[in-house]
C-alpha cells in the first residue's frame, strides 16, 4: 500500500473526513476551505504526540488516535471555540493495516465525539508521531484567555483532577491488573474536552484554560498572564473515589502536579457559579484570585512535597 492508497482508504474515506457545516473543502486538493461567518474568529491549536516521550511502544491505536485527537480538542474548549475540524499529520514506522485500521477507527470515535471533521494532513515514514492542528470558531471578543483573571474572582476546576496521572503506571506496564483502575485509564486515553462548558464559560468567565501540565502549573500559566495570584486550598480539589482507593494520601499530590486530565480551570466572579453549577454539577471552587503574583496554596500544607509541579521538556 503506497501513501495514496493508505490516504485514500484509511482516511480521506472515514466519516469524519465528509464535509459540511463551516468544511466547505475537505481532503484531497492542496488546501482544505473552511467557511467562517463575519463575526467569527478562528481557533487554532496544534500538539504533537511523540511515542517514547508521550506515550509507550506499543500503545494500543485506536486509544492513542482518541488520546491525541481529544488532547488537541480540548484546547478549543479551553477558549471557549466550537470545533470545526482538524489536521492529521502521521508520520508511521510502516504501513501497518491493523494498526491503521484500529487508529482511524479510534479517530473516527473522538471526531464524532467532538463534532470535529478530519479536513487534511501529511503522511510520512519515521519514528511514530502524531501531530494535530485543531480549528475551531469562535465569536470576536468571546475568547477565553488566559490574562483576564482579576482580583476577587473566585477559581474553579471542571471536575475530578489526578485520575490521568494516576493511570500512568498501568499505561507503562500493560501486564499489571488494572480491574481496580479501569475508570482511571479511561480518563488517560479518552479524556473529554470540556466543549460544552467552554462555551457556557463565554460572557461569564474571565480567564480559563485547560489543565494539561498539572493543576499548580497550569494556574500559575493564569497567574503570570494575569499579573494576579491565584490562591488554592488543595483541601476543596475534587478527588474521584478510584484515584482514592487506588493511592490514598499520594491521590492529592497527582490532583496538584499530574497533568493530561483536560478539565478546564477558570476564574470568575462568584455571582456567576450557581447557574454554571445548575448545568455543570461536577464544577468545584477551589480558591479566588488576588492582587499579588504566583499560585499560592490555603490552609496546612506541610505535607505535600511540590518539587515537581508539572512536566517540562528540555528540563
Ligand atoms: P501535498 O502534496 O499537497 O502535501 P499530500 O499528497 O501530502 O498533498 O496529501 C494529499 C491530500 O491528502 C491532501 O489533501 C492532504 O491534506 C491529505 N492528507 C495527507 N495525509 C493525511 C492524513 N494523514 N490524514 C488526513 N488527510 C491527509
Ligand atoms: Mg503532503
Amino acid at each position: 500500500m503506497n501513501e495514496f492508497e493508505l490516504i485514500r482508504h484509511y482516511f480521506a474515506s472515514a466519516a469524519c473526513a465528509r464535509t459540511g457545516d463551516a468544511v466547505v473543502l475537505g481532503i484531497g486538493d492542496d488546501c482544505a476551505l473552511l467557511e467562517l461567518a463575519a463575526n467569527q474568529q478562528l481557533a487554532i491549536s496544534t500538539d504533537t504526540l511523540v511515542e517514547g516521550v508521550h506515550f509507550p511502544h506499543l500503545a494500543p491505536a485506536n486509544l492513542l488516535a482518541q488520546r491525541a485527537l481529544a488532547v488537541s480538542t480540548s484546547d478549543l474548549a479551553a477558549m471557549g471555540a466550537a470545533p470545526i475540524g482538524f489536521t492529521l499529520a502521521l508520520t508511521l514506522p510502516k504501513a501497518d493495516q491493523a494498526w491503521l485500521q484500529a487508529f482511524a477507527e479510534g479517530l473516527d470515535s473522538m471526531a464524532a465525539a467532538c463534532n470535529m471533521r478530519l479536513i487534511g494532513g501529511d503522511t510520512t515514514c519515521g519514528p511514530l508521531s502524531i501531530t494535530i492542528s485543531v480549528f475551531g470558531q469562535v465569536t470576536k471578543h468571546q475568547a477565553l484567555v488566559r490574562n483576564a483573571a482579576q482580583a476577587g474572582d473566585i477559581i474553579c476546576v471542571s471536575g475530578f483532577l489526578g485520575d490521568a496521572a494516576g493511570a500512568l503506571p498501568w499505561v507503562l506496564d500493560p501486564a499489571k491488573d488494572r480491574e481496580q483502575v479501569a475508570p482511571l485509564l479511561k480518563h488517560y486515553w479518552q479524556p473529554k474536552p470540556q466543549l460544552t462548558l467552554g462555551l457556557a464559560l463565554r460572557g461569564k468567565a474571565h480567564a480559563a484554560q485547560d489543565i494539561s501540565d498539572g493543576l499548580l502549573a497550569d494556574a500559575e500559566h493564569i497567574a503570570n498572564a494575569s499579573n494576579k495570584q491565584l490562591c488554592i486550598d488543595p483541601e476543596l480539589v475534587p478527588l474521584s473515589a478510584c484515584l482514592r482507593a487506588a493511592y490514598g494520601p499520594q491521590a492529592l499530590h497527582l490532583a496538584l502536579t499530574g497533568g493530561d486530565d483536560y478539565q478546564l480551570i477558570f476564574t470568575l466572579p462568584e455571582s456567576n457559579l450557581t447557574s454554571l453549577q445548575n448545568l455543570y454539577p461536577n464544577i468545584v471552587r477551589i480558591g479566588y484570585v488576588s492582587e499579588g503574583q504566583g499560585v499560592k496554596l490555603l490552609g496546612n500544607k506541610q505535607n505535600l512535597d511540590l518539587t515537581h509541579l508539572g512536566y517540562q521538556h528540555f528540563e
